[in-house]
């Protein structure tokens, strides 16, 4: 099955609005030959909607890093789905890793923000992953499963078909010390099998993969060459247009 790769940048706590709109700006610039590929940029709240008018005539697809379940009302410091969707996204991440170690995000809350998103139409980009100490336990696959079954509760096939989820091991993040392509293919494959025996073979082949956690330039074309490893999130690395480009542009390079 063949899956359009997806490299998608998060821009997390960077940039004024100002900033995220000349960075998309030369984005789109450079992004302009890409074939066979989708990119996305999740920039911060306050960016989206000026960057919006940014990527409006691009095929770059706009995210937000984070949404709430509930649709309006007294949660102070919150973001709606509908506030997502009328500001020009069409994608969510949901459940990184940051938000689950500094914001109290627990699988629980995750499974309630990407109920909220698909209901609303959004493509929720979710997050698992594993700490150090988890796989050097050998217990990876088993936080991963709980992940991904709480996570995914209650979700329909037809929920399942517009999900991408990120395998973003949280030693990796950050850190410049990406997981092995072999590492991350065998990851990556115990998720989709999980997915698999959840949903059925046909929807679980069509759900991307992405992997993340220190992707640059040096490594992406051999990550991007193992068969379950269908795109990227990418941190550091996205912040530059010009290096972001040629992530989004490794298929073209030598
Ligand atoms: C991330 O935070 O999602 C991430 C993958 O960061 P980096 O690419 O900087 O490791």
């Amino acid at each position: 099955m063949s899956r359009i790769p997806l490299i998608a940048g998060n821009w997390k706590m960077n940039k004024t609005p100002d900033e995220a709109v000349k960075s998309a700006q030369e984005l789109v610039e450079l992004t302009a030959g890409a074939e066979a590929v989708e990119a996305m940029i999740a920039p911060p709240f306050t960016a989206l909607t000026a960057v919006a008018t940014v990527l409006a005539d691009s095929p770059l697809h706009l995210g937000a890093q984070n949404l709430f379940w509930e649709a309006s009302g007294a949660y102070t410091g919150e973001i709606a789905p509908n506030m997502l969707t009328a500001a020009g996204c069409s994608h969510v991440i949901i459940g990184h890793s940051e938000r689950r170690q500094y914001f109290n995000e627990t699988n629980a809350t995750v499974n309630k923000r990407v109920h909220a998103a698909v209901e609303n139409g959004l493509i929720p980009v979710v997050c698992i992953g594993e700490t150090l100490e988890e796989r050097q336990s050998e217990s990876t696959q088993l936080v991963l499963g709980d992940q991904l079954k709480a996570g995914l509760a209650n979700l329909t096939a037809k929920d399942l078909a517009h999900l991408v989820v990120a395998y973003e091991p949280i030693w990796a993040i950050g850190t410049g010390q990406a997981a092995t392509p072999d590492t991350a293919q065998a990851t990556h494959q115990f998720i989709r099998s999980f997915l698999q025996k959840s949903f059925g073979n046909k929807l679980a082949n069509s759900v991307k993969i992405l992997y993340g956690g220190s992707v640059n330039v040096d490594n992406i074309k051999e990550l991007m060459a193992k068969p379950d490893i269908d795109g990227a999130l990418v941190g550091g690395a996205s912040l530059e247009a010009e290096t972001f480009s040629q992530l989004v542009c490794f298929n073209l390079s030598e």
